[in-house]
């Protein structure tokens, strides 16, 4: 299937799709021998992407950049191009868990706090009558555990794989085994997405997410994370001031044909 249009937001490709779109495209993905890498991008992604070469190199080879953060669509707009909505991870995963349910995909939930992923596989077959949870483990993203890790998702069959220890680090765990796992058709980041299923994490009610105020919301129940949400304004003041770098153009090849990397 070829690659959706997308909108360069400061070197950054962003995925101009739906979330029936996004469907669609993980069904063509699972008939395709390869795994697919998908990114659920916002702000934060973007900012992190400035001085992250490595990350920023992730993100431009994913088959797919979901724009995950309404900051992004407001960016697009200023840009004179169109983001058609969010495709939050977080709702994603329940119908991506639909989806699966419905084709007989097996899924891994890998990462978040130990018994998390557990937990949260029980509470969505049970949502999802016929969906096998092939396999859920906490691990960690070190190195060092993961070879044990890949045995694990490998063994289990899977062929869709939610990858949970926040970014850039779930984004960057799923670039460097892209090649490892050979039954996996899709691969996504999803941040909080676990916790928010167990409800050991509540999302932003619709009004804040509508007015793109999730991020308050999110300050007042994670007040420790002010600094790394300073990513916000940086990302404000490049997109309306900012005409000067242009990391589109840098020296990494631009995406879309990644599995000839
Ligand atoms: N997480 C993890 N290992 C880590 C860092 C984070 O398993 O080293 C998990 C954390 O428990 C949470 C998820 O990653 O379930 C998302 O973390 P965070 O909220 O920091 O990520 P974001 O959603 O902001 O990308």
């Amino acid at each position: 299937m070829t690659a959706p249009e997308h909108v360069d937001i400061l070197g950054v490709p962003v995925h101009a799709v739906t979330m029936a779109q996004t469907l669609a495209l993980i069904e063509s993905y699972v008939t395709e021998p390869r795994l697919h890498q998908i990114a659920t991008v916002n702000p934060e992604f973007v900012m992190t992407a400035q001085t992250d070469a490595a990350f920023r190199h992730i993100l431009r080879t994913a088959d797919l950049c979901l724009p995950d953060g309404v900051g992004l669509l407001y960016a697009a707009r200023r840009m004179g191009r169109r983001l058609p909505e969010r495709v939050p991870g977080s709702e994603l995963v329940y119908h991506l868990a639909e989806l699966s349910a419905a084709r007989d995909w097996p899924l891994f939930l890998l990462g978040a706090a130990p018994g998390v992923a557990e937990e949260a596989g029980e509470l969505l077959c049970r949502r999802y009558p016929g969906l096998t949870v092939a396999g859920t483990y906490a691990g960690s993203a070190a190195v060092e555990e993961n070879d044990d890790i890949v045995r694990r998702i490998n063994d289990s069959g899977a062929q869709i794989l939610l990858v949970a220890y926040g970014a850039p680090k779930q984004d960057k765990w799923i670039g460097r085994n892209r090649d490892n796992l050979p039954q996996a058709r899709v691969a996504i980041g999803v941040g909080g997405s676990l916790d928010f299923i167990t409800g050991r994490a509540v999302r932003a009610p619709q009004w804040a997410q509508d007015h793109g105020l999730e991020w308050l919301h999110r300050l007042y129940k994670e007040p420790w994370r002010w600094r790394r949400m300073l990513a916000l304004p940086r990302f404000a003041i490049r997109v309306l001031f900012d005409r000067g770098t242009d990391l589109s153009e840098a020296a990494i090849p631009a995406r879309s044909s990644r599995h000839d990397n």
